[in-house]
C-alpha cells in the first residue's frame, strides 16, 4: 500500500488523488492486520499529504484466555497527515514542525497507507481479545482448552468415603 507522491508534492496544496485498496491486499509487517480493502484519498496540505481513507480490515489476534487464533472485521476511518522527509523539488532533507506527531514520506517519496491503517487497527483493538464473549479459557492445573474438553480439576466430586463421613456429620 505504498503511493508514490513525488508527483502530487509538487501539485497546488487542495490537489488531490483516489485509490482503492483491493480485498484482500496485505503486507507481512501489519501485524495484526491480515488484510484491507477500501478508498484511499490523497490531499496536498500546506506540510505534507493529507491522508484520508475508510478502509475495512481483518484483524487477528490470540485470545487472551484460550490463546486461539481470533479474527475479527473493523471497519475503520483514517485521518492522517504525511509529512515529507525530504523536498520533492531540491531534494534536501525537511524537519517536521516542532509538534509534528504524524507521519512521514520517506526518500523514496513512497507513502506507505498501510502503517496509518495499523495505528488505527492498535488504537481501538482489545488489550484483552477474546475469541467469544464466553471463552472458557485453559484450564490453570491440566491445559486442556476448556472450550473443546472437560477435565474434572475444578469439579465438585468429592472422594466417597468422604461423603459417607458427611452424611453422618448432617444426621448428628
Ligand atoms: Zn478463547
Ligand atoms: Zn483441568
Amino acid at each position: 500500500m505504498n503511493y508514490n507522491v513525488a508527483q502530487l508534492l509538487k501539485e497546488p496544496i487542495g490537489s488531490e488523488r483516489a485509490f482503492t485498496i483491493t480485498k484482500g491486499e496485505s503486507i507481512e509487517y501489519f501485524v495484526p492486520v491480515d488484510s484491507a480493502a477500501g478508498h484511499v484519498k490523497l490531499v496536498r496540505t500546506h506540510h505534507g499529504i493529507w491522508v484520508q481513507a475508510s478502509v475495512t480490515a481483518q484483524v487477528s489476534q490470540d485470545c487472551s484466555r484460550c490463546l486461539a487464533d481470533s479474527s475479527h472485521t473493523l471497519d475503520l476511518d483514517i485521518d492522517e497527515e504525511y509529512f515529507p522527509e525530504i523536498d520533492v523539488r531540491t531534494g534536501r532533507r525537511m524537519s517536521p514542525p516542532p509538534d509534528w506527531e504524524g507521519l512521514s514520506i520517506g526518500a523514496d517519496n513512497l507513502l506507505d497507507v498501510a502503517e496509518a491503517i495499523r495505528q488505527s487497527a492498535l488504537a481501538i483493538l482489545p488489550l484483552k481479545p477474546l475469541c467469544k464473549p464466553d471463552c472458557h479459557g485453559i484450564c490453570d492445573r491440566c491445559g486442556i482448552n476448556r472450550n473443546h474438553d472437560e477435565c474434572s480439576c475444578y469439579s465438585q466430586n468429592i472422594d466417597p468415603r468422604w461423603e459417607a463421613l458427611r452424611s453422618l456429620l448432617v444426621e448428628t
